[in-house]
């Protein structure tokens, strides 16, 4: 898929030069936001089986998350991070042409919280759902990666309702937007989106969505593919 270049290089420009005053805006939000449904991400979480890894940290590129798991992160990322290593999280974060990767083969994205030198989560404890489920024991018995294991013994399959119940109550507390016209509404968006929803507007970061982030990503690319025929790029005559 095609990514638009034009709009790229006009954030690579906006953020080099407006980087401090996105931070606070982006701070302002998740603080306004407060403490809702985190109690209720607890829960959920309590709920999954518990896992280790071989933490090879192939999978760990940018994953889909609600609004309520990316408030919850940056609300964590505030309580413990000094304002130099924010700023790094959230410019790395805006620039996702730095974190181009060919996996295999597809194009991904790497995930802005993976640190390739300690090979960390650095956000662990508020992983999105989407690390937490990936590798479960599945009811046919199989693992999406056979390198993870249970921590308790035996170990629980978990099913498909199962899960589908839980991220029901994530969605229920979450934002949702329409990305495409005659697309359904959802609210799972990479953290990058979360960050531009809030940086600029919904209508912006829907725009980077679907002319940057998608083209960057093929599980991306895959999804809306199979939803519509996506049209070429127009002109833009925007400013950022
Ligand atoms: S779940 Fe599998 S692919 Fe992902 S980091 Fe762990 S071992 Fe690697
Ligand atoms: S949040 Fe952590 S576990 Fe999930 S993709 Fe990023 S680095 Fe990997």
């Amino acid at each position: 898929m095609q990514i638009n270049g034009d709009l790229l290089n006009k954030v690579k420009a906006a953020v080099g030069k407006n980087s401090t005053s996105y931070l606070e805006k982006i701070l302002l939000a998740s603080t306004e936001h407060g403490n809702f449904g985190m109690d209720l991400l607890d829960r959920l979480r309590n709920q999954l089986p518990a896992t280790k890894c071989a933490n090879c940290g192939q999978c760990c590129n940018s994953v889909s998350i609600y609004s309520l798991e990316y408030h919850r992160i940056v609300r964590d990322l505030m309580t413990r991070c000094s304002p130099e290593r924010l700023h790094r999280f959230f410019v790395s974060a805006m620039r996702p042409d730095l974190r181009q990767a060919d996996i295999g083969k597809e194009k991904r994205l790497r995930c802005v919280f993976r640190d390739e030198k300690s090979k960390v989560c650095l956000i662990h404890p508020v992983r999105p759902f989407a690390c937490r489920i990936f590798g479960l024991l599945k009811e046919d018995g199989s693992r999406e990666c056979d390198q993870v294991e249970d921590l308790n013994f035996p170990a629980r399959a978990v099913s498909e309702s199962e899960l589908t119940e839980l991220q029901t109550k994530i969605l229920e507390n979450s934002e949702s937007y329409q990305v495409f016209e005659n697309t359904e509404k959802i609210h799972f968006f990479p953290f990058e989106f979360w960050v531009f929803r809030h940086v600029f507007s919904p209508q912006r970061a829907l725009q980077i969505y679907r002319e940057v982030l998608t083209g960057m990503s093929t599980p991306l690319s895959q999804l809306w593919q199979k939803e519509i025929q996506l049209d070429p790029i127009q002109e833009n005559n925007y400013e950022i």
